[in-house]
């Protein structure tokens, strides 16, 4: 099976590839970058859901193929849920991951919750089927930031099923890949897809 991913971050397609195979769909489940031709729809929409299935209905239509696309982001509760749907876009809107995560720390106090949610859309033009996975984390603002790996907001999450009192940033991609929203996300989609291909 070759799924096209609304995306045209390579990076991106290599986390979905890795967590794909982790799951076990990997050889079933080839992913290709969105064509330069193919122009997606800005993110306007209020929930992750929403934006995930607008980017993924526009690209299957406008290359007929089954289409796989994301959106994910950070709520502090101690802000009202925000950031969420603007997590890439806090601090303004062309802010840099560290201009957002120093915004982040200013505004939510050490040990308010945290969570990461990511909506995964799967969306076949061809037999009309459309699809929504979720995956959440939950977990607690740090101190202050610490840990070098990951992105974003990283440095400042401690996860509550993490192993011990590290954030994400110091985790291990497998380790951060067992327990983020991403990895729920696309665990879902994996299992669904593998039931549908047997
Ligand atoms: P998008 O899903 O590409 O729209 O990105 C959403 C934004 O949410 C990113 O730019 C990050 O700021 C934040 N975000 C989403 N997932 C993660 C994560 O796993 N770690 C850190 N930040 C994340």
């Amino acid at each position: 099976m070759r799924l096209l991913l609304a995306t045209r971050n390579e990076h991106k397609r290599r986390e979905f590839a890795r967590l794909l195979a982790r799951a076990d769909a990997s050889e079933r489940c080839e992913l290709d970058l969105l064509p330069a031709a193919v122009a997606l729809p800005p993110e306007g929409g209020e929930t992750f859901a929403e934006n995930a299935l607008l980017k993924a209905r526009a690209a299957a239509s406008a290359t007929g193929r089954a289409t796989i696309a994301d959106d994910s982001g950070i709520e502090a509760a101690a802000l009202g849920g925000r950031p969420g749907v603007r997590s890439a876009r806090y601090a303004g809107e062309h802010a840099s991951d560290d201009e957002n995560l120093r915004k982040l720390v200013r505004e939510a106090p050490a040990g308010s919750r945290l969570h990461y949610r990511c909506a995964l859309a799967y969306v076949d033009p061809a037999r009309g089927v459309q699809r929504l996975f979720e995956g959440s984390c939950a977990g607690r603002m740090a101190s202050a930031p610490q840990g070098t790996r990951g992105f974003g907001y990283d440095p400042i999450f401690l996860p509550d099923d993490g192993p011990g009192e590290l954030t994400m940033a110091e985790l291990t991609e497998a380790q951060k890949d067992a327990i983020s929203h991403r990895g729920r996300a696309a665990r879902a989609l994996a299992a669904w897809l593998l039931g549908e291909d047997s």
